[in-house]
């Protein structure tokens, strides 16, 4: 347990036992967005109304015996880049101002159906780009630990909806770290799926061969619980894997015993000593559980911000042509259509979005498309080869989500490039497709949580799960 809120699973158990009520669980928590929200701001939109219907439903079924999932009358928070039917979803950008989705995403239906009441929609970085929810076109959020400093982002506002207790645990999405390195800046757990393990169908797509949804919340066990509700295969998104999810929360206490886990022998420069320090105890507390350590190398993590760089703003220029005026959110009139089309772009998107667009477009245009987008593309293989012969060695690799604690906000807004380099640990699990994930372990600089980084191959999440458990207990 990360904090003083209560855990998921305790808050099912309490309900199931009839010890609390899913209505007073949820105004616990609408009570602590009263009091601490307007100060953080981790939500786009609060859905107070539409959770006290919720909460009041399932108790009434809860009273009358009927059985109303693994989840029932848990309090959680989205982020607001996945469609919910009749509610805003806004991406944090102006563009889509006014645009109500006409239907729910799939994991939004899966967590409804599990009996999980949705609290709000919470803020990020626009259309998902950028790392410390300070390019939103609504206003940052703060990190509810120190409210000087950024969440992390994009998925900054779940992560801190889910550290400030406003819900008991959240969704974001992960392109190149989004939910992983806010959980690690806020304290939290935050979890990478492999791709296709985690529907897409209903997310407003960014990049969408890197893109999965995951879940934050305070402990292993909840995560696992989260896994086990949203992921498994939909037909409504092609690139959805065709197999349920492997059990989780099952294999939690298994340990660690005779595990081989990874170590970078080479370590990129820039990571705060206290950060080096917190990955050293990790790996010391996985040794004595009964782990092995071994020396790995990842010839190509070098290349792998570069290769991103290229990959997700090719794709977003893509994605992102869509919002021209005429179907969703935002129009500005002008003399023509194509004024028209023009006018909209540009006042709608933030200046976040348009340098990727623009670098997107670039990267795919005649005559430099093989130089960029496919010399990307063959990164994208070396790294996939990189671990392919790294987990010959190990079953997992160890290393620090993020290279620092949270940041001053404004420190890094005036240079795009050093807030690229936030993910430098990251982004590779997104370029092989592989899953990964960030558990809080103890404090670095200024007090501030460090987030340890498990990296596992596809499908591994057995395994980074049981490794994940075994850090929760030695922290
Ligand atoms: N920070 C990275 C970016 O700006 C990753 C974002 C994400 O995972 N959505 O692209």
């Amino acid at each position: 347990m990360t904090s003083e809120f209560v855990s998921v699973v305790d808050i099912v158990g309490s309900i199931r036992a009839g010890k609390t009520t899913a209505s007073d669980v949820l105004e616990q928590h609408l009570a602590r967005i009263d009091k601490r929200e307007t100060e953080i701001h981790a939500f786009n939109h609060v859905m107070a109304e539409s959770a006290r219907a919720n909460a009041a439903s399932i108790d009434a079924d809860l009273k009358s015996g009927k059985e109303r999932g693994p989840l029932a009358g848990v309090p959680i928070a989205l982020k607001d880049n996945m469609c919910t039917r009749g509610v805003p979803t806004t991406c944090s950008s102006k563009i889509l101002e006014g645009w109500k989705p006409p239907y729910d995403a799939t994991v939004v239906t899966r967590l409804q159906q599990a009996g999980a009441v949705v609290v709000g929609k919470t803020n990020l970085d626009e259309f998902a780009m950028g790392s410390s929810t300070e390019n939103s076109a609504f206003g940052p959020t703060r990190n509810p630990l120190d409210t000087s400093r950024v969440p992390g982002g994009s998925s900054g506002g779940s992560a801190a909806a889910v550290a400030a207790g406003f819900a008991a645990a959240s969704l974001g999405s992960d392109t190149g770290g989004s939910i992983r390195q806010p959980a690690a800046l806020c304290g939290v757990v935050g979890v990478k799926p492999t791709y296709g393990m985690v529907s897409r169908q209903g997310l407003v797509a960014f990049a969408s061969s890197l893109d999965q949804i995951g879940p934050f919340t305070h402990t292993v066990a909840d995560a696992a619980l989260l896994m086990e509700v949203i992921g498994g295969h939909d037909p409504l998104d092609s690139t959805s894997l065709d197999q349920p999810v492997p059990s989780l929360t099952a294999v939690l206490g298994r340990g660690v015993k005779g595990m081989r886990i990874g170590r970078l022998a080479d370590m990129p420069d820039g990571c705060e000593p206290e950060v080096l320090a917190r990955l050293d105890a990790a790996f010391a507390a996985l040794k004595a559980a009964g782990a092995t350590i071994v020396d790995i190398a990842l010839p190509s993590l070098s290349y792998c911000l570069t290769a991103y760089y290229l990959v997700a703003p090719a794709e977003a220029s893509s994605n992102l042509a869509r919002y021209d005026g005429v179907r969703y959110g935002l129009r500005v009139e002008s003399a023509d259509l194509i004024s028209m089309y023009g006018a909209t772009r540009a006042a709608g998107f933030g200046a976040e979005v348009k340098r990727r667009i623009m670098l997107g477009t670039y990267a795919l245009s005649a005559g430099y498309y093989d130089a960029y987008y496919g010399k990307a593309l063959k990164v994208r293989r070396l790294i996939a080869n990189d671990f392919a012969a790294a987990y010959q060695s190990c079953d997992v690799i160890l290393t620090p989500t993020s290279p620092t604690v949270a940041f001053p906000i404004g420190e890094k807004t005036s240079d795009p490039l050093t807030m690229y380099l936030c993910d430098i640990f990251t982004i590779p699990s997104n370029l092989a497709g592989h899953a990964a994930m960030s558990v809080p372990f103890g404090t670095g600089a200024h007090s501030m949580p460090v987030g340890v980084q498990i990296l596992a191959p596809a499908l591994g999440e057995p395994t980074m799960f049981r490794v994940a458990a075994e850090l929760e207990r030695a922290s």
